[in-house]
């Protein structure tokens, strides 16, 4: 095995580790061979760089979901497509040269904290040629994302399916669906992204919903070329609108807030647009969402409501609870019991079929089955294996509950920093706003750790106290956002 020493490793050459390079490169604070990012796709990207499926696109402005130094006055649509996002973020890694100082196609399976020599020990392994390298680092950065361990229902029988199937973050290009029976389990935003593009092309498009969630117009529009040469030259437009969308979406937390009248005005506005979109009210019915605004991820589509009003769709709000060889098994809310809905959120499968005409249990034939249901998030420590200070195992320490300091840093963990770690992320702050706040902190974190191993090795991790301190603070002052609320408690063993 190849053994390699490096000051600093990146893993993750998704957004947050290209703007981090990017900034140690900016800043002088390291040069390129004093860096390594490695990442296990062939690109720059992230989610984007995996993602392939129709339609997949931000669901927020692409003048938002930008860097702020480089901003990007090309944008062909105003939710720009994955693939162009991809580019994005590419063009600015290239920038910066980063090619120079990255590993693609690199698979991080261990970073060990050696107490003796107060150094990370990373264990890769090439994903082509099984080649296996041990890099020795002073610092590791964990910039490895949350969207990409596809997390699948636990419905019986998926090994025997027949047809094809697979996960929407692992699209199948080489699959045609022209003519095809096809199911797609999920209706969360990758789902409901795919649903109305591949609706006209198929004989039959099965959703299997477990929850109906709030959905809104998305108002896209394809950016004109005059436009995209207008921002090009009048930079401080774009510069005005990506800083506006920002403060907007901060001022708008209330609205994400349980109980509030900004809460309840958004459900209300999300029944407006179900009831002009769907013209069937059975349909309608099980598509109204139950929950306060925010339990679920909101959609913001134009052709999802009335892709149900095409023949060739079926909603089914019945719970799958067999694969067959051809086909799935449904059975029906009215029949499910306590055992059906154990582990399953408050809401599931309640929304009734339509009691004279379905049966208690129900078999569609398919010929493909999509997988919309999402990633793996509840472990978080487990992107790779993280070990610390005495034997300290990241995933285990925190399970499902996962708490940091300042979303950067975790005590017992020396030298080791996240980007986009635990409570970043919400849904009133933009994620690239936030990716920047948290760079601009390690970039004075590397230049600090750098100035003292001049003199001697060194290592800094915040104390049990701080941490304590800040998750109390935390709690304290985050308000009771709807995602943690009653309404969105899994359910343990009773069928409320
Ligand atoms: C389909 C989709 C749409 C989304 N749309 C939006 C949106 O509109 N707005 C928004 O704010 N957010 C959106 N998100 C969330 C999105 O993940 C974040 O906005 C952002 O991309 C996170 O960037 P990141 O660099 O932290 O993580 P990622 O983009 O996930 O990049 C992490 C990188 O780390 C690599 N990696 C992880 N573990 C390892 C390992 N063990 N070894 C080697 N490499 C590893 C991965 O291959 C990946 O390239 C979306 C997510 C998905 C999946």
């Amino acid at each position: 095995m190849e053994r390699k020493e490096i000051f600093c490793v990146i893993v993750g050459a998704g957004m947050c580790g290209v703007s981090l390079g990017r900034e140690l490169i900016r800043t002088g604070t390291l040069k390129h061979d004093e860096f390594r990012i490695l990442d296990r796709n062939p690109d720059y990207g992230g989610v984007w760089e995996a993602n392939r499926y129709p339609g997949v696109a931000c669901d927020i402005p692409s003048h938002a979901y930008v860097m702020r130094y480089m901003l990007n006055p090309n944008w062909t649509r105003s939710y720009a497509g994955g693939s162009e996002i991809q580019k994005y973020y590419a063009a600015l890694a290239d920038r910066a040269s980063l090619r120079k100082s990255t590993d693609f196609l690199t698979l991080v399976d261990t970073a060990t904290w050696n107490e003796k020599t107060l150094k990370w020990e990373i264990l890769t392994e090439h994903k082509e040629t099984r080649k296996k390298t041990l890099w020795i680092a002073t610092i590791l950065f964990n910039n490895g994302g949350n969207f990409h361990r596809p997390k699948y229902a636990m419905i019986p029988g998926r090994e025997n399916f027949k047809g094809e199937q697979w996960h929407s973050s692992e699209w199948r290009t080489d699959q045609d669906l022209t003519g095809k029976n096809v199911a797609i389990i999920g209706t969360g935003p990758s789902a409901a992204q795919i649903g109305p593009k591949i609706q006209p092309i198929v004989k039959n498009l099965y959703m299997y919903q477990r929850t109906p969630g709030h959905v809104f117009p998305r108002g896209e529009v394809v950016i004109p070329a005059w436009k995209r040469f207008i921002f090009s030259w009048f930079y401080p437009i774009l510069w005005l609108y990506h800083v506006s969308w920002a403060v907007s979406a901060a001022r708008n937390k209330d609205m994400w807030l349980s109980g509030t009248d900004e809460n309840k005005a958004m459900h209300k506005k999300a029944i407006a647009w179900l009831e002009t979109q769907v013209t069937n009210p059975v349909l309608r019915e099980k598509l109204r969402p139950k929950t306060e605004f925010g339990c679920k991820r909101p959609l913001f589509l134009n052709d999802w409501y009335p892709m149900f009003n095409q023949p060739n769709v079926e909603l089914i709000t019945e719970k799958p609870v067999r694969i067959t060889e051809h086909g799935i098994i449904s059975k029906a809310p009215q029949a499910l019991d306590t055992e059906d809905l154990k582990g399953q959120p408050v809401g599931a499968y309640e929304v009734r079929s339509e009691k004279n005409i379905v049966e208690e249990q129900q078999t569609r034939d398919i010929d493909v089955l999509i997988w919309g249901t999402g990633f793996d998030m509840e472990d978080w420590g487990g992107r790779f294996s993280v070990n610390g200070l005495d034997n300290l195992n990241l995933s285990k320490q925190w399970g499902t509950y996962p708490e940091a300091y300042w979303a950067i840093a975790v005590h017992a963990y020396p030298n080791f920093f996240m980007t986009l770690g635990p409570n970043s992320g919400n849904y009133w702050a933009n994620a690239t706003t936030v990716i920047q706040l948290q760079i601009d902190y390690h970039v004075k974190m590397v230049n600090h750790i750098k100035e003292q191993n001049k003199t001697a090795c060194y290592a800094i991790h915040p104390t049990a106290e701080a941490q304590e301190k800040h998750n109390a603070l935390l709690k304290e002052k985050r308000g009771h956002p709807a995602f943690l609320s009653d309404n969105f408690e899994l359910r343990s063993h009773t069928h409320a």
